[in-house]
């Protein structure tokens, strides 16, 4: 019986009270000796080269003013109850809450704003700059810290809380723009005064820029005109270019892809594309119709020949982008027997991916993600509607680009037996340049500072925090400057 059992999963036999090799089946015993050796030296590479080093900080009173106390509480609690709204028309909903929050700004960091080492730079009022010297000239390229003050509408009835009045529960705080991107706005200006006032002979060591722009959420960098816009435009005269920008865009999670905290840094960002379709007909009474002229199902005819072709129009990307470093980064904090999977993609691969593919939020990862938004035809419940039209909304992945994309949907618009109109709404240029794909360097300066400060910030003598580069999904106003 164990004989039988053996030989169906390795060729070996139990003779005489002995193992040995099917004399015929050596070569398998050879191949699975290899796959074994392979796989083995795979996961102990993945797992000792990308172990993260655990690093503290070794003056922990330096950092101690990140403590939230009361007064700094109150502080932020009062920056997120100003209702700083950019509307979905692309303008500053009410001025007077923005001038409030500009005089709230100017009173707290008062001395920030009349330190002598800072030049400030207010752009249309609301909009600001900050510009830090170095005592002696200095051939680093500069770096820029952005933040932005405005927050999205808010609907309260689908709030537990009231949106616009900051309120505690089990520990955390709920308002809207705790995270998006009042939270920012209020550690760089709390980190800047703070530096400024406790060490009267600070200088950096390059040009440091930190701006706050106003209107990131009605457009910003992509308006052409917003305070991102500005704030560039300003550092373009004095300087070639910068050296990096730390911008929104990532967060700590705790015990939800690993148990513990993960960092995630966004390191590229999706690229934003709506793309309009349209059909046209003779339209005419609905009792002399006929369905093939019929402009909503020739719409629903061409937006299921763009579900059925998908993997055409928005080919996933498995391994070339980002998630190639967070599965390798993966490895040293998974269980053992998801260390070999991780380490051997070229064998588990294709399980890997399917996994990835099975979930929306994973599955934006890989490729451009397509959604039908909005759909109008039809006047009178009798008339044959004269036209039909679509928007297919689109985050185009970093190794797509927009006018890749439109180029696909030209290719199936012409397969369809019926006139299909197509146009972009927004813009078909890349904001990425020449640049394919998304390109990062994990030893360069302004990633590593940032790693290594998470890393002192929060790690404990109980657990360690693991750093994961991402894909950013939503735009910010980094991406044009
Ligand atoms: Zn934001």
């Amino acid at each position: 019986m164990i004989s039988k059992i053996l030989s169906i999963v390795f060729p070996i036999r139990y003779q005489h009270g002995r193992l040995r090799f099917a004399r015929k089946s050596k070569p398998l015993v050879y191949i699975f000796l290899i796959l074994f050796t392979v796989l083995t030296f795979n996961t102990i590479y993945y797992s000792i080269n990308f172990k993260p080093t655990r690093e503290k900080c070794e003056d922990a009173e330096n950092h101690n003013f990140l403590t939230m106390d009361q007064a700094k509480k109150e502080s932020f609690k009062h920056l997120v109850s100003l209702k700083t709204i950019s509307s979905a028309e692309g303008k500053r909903l009410d001025d007077a809450e923005f001038k409030k929050l500009r005089t709230f700004l100017e009173s707290r960091y008062s001395s920030l704003f009349h330190d002598p080492r800072v030049e400030v730079i207010w752009f249309e009022n609301f909009t600001v700059l900050f510009h830090i010297r170095p005592k002696t000239s200095s051939d680093q390229k500069p770096v820029l810290i952005l933040a932005h003050t405005d927050v999205v509408p808010a609907d309260a009835s689908q709030w537990d809380t009231e949106p616009f009045t900051p309120t505690e529960k089990s520990s955390f705080l709920y308002g809207r723009g705790t995270m998006d991107d009042k939270s920012s706005v209020f550690a760089h200006f709390e980190a800047l005064d703070f530096i400024l006032r406790h060490d009267k002979s600070f200088y950096p060591k390059r040009d440091i820029f930190f701006g706050f722009g106003s209107d990131e959420e009605s457009g910003g960098i992509e308006s052409g005109a917003g305070g991102a816009n500005l704030i560039k435009d300003h550092i373009l005269k004095t300087h070639d270019r910068l050296d990096f920008v730390w911008d929104e865009g990532g967060a700590v999670i705790r015990d939800m892809i690993l148990p513990g905290p993960v960092a995630f840094i966004g390191l590229c960002e999706k690229t934003y594309l709506d793309v309009g379709v349209r059909i046209d007909s003779h339209g005419g009474h609905s009792s002399m119709s006929s369905l093939q002229e019929n402009v909503i199902l020739k719409v629903s005819k061409f937006l299921t020949k763009l579900e059925s072709e998908i993997e055409y129009v928005t080919p996933n990307y498995f391994m070339q982008g980002l998630e190639k470093t967070l599965l390798e980064k993966l490895v040293a904090h998974s269980p053992y027997w998801k260390r070999i999977i991780l380490s051997n993609l070229w064998l588990f691969g294709s399980l890997v991916k399917r996994d990835f593919m099975s979930k929306p939020e994973t599955a934006a990862v890989l490729r451009t993600s397509m959604s039908f938004t909005i759909l109008n035809s039809g006047f009178k419940e009798n008339v044959n509607p004269q036209s039909a039209e679509a928007n297919i909304n689109f985050r185009v992945h970093p190794k797509d680009t927009p006018l890749k994309i439109m180029e696909r949907l030209r290719v199936i618009a012409d397969k369809m037996d019926f006139h299909v109109n197509l146009h972009n709404k927004t813009s078909l240029s890349n904001p990425y340049e020449n640049i394919e794909g998304c390109h990062f360097d994990e030893n360069h300066f302004g990633f590593k500072t940032l790693e290594n400060y998470i890393t002192m910030i929060y790690n404990t003598n109980k657990e360690d925090i693991v750093i994961m580069p991402n894909l950013c999904p939503g735009n910010t106003d980094s991406k044009g400057v």
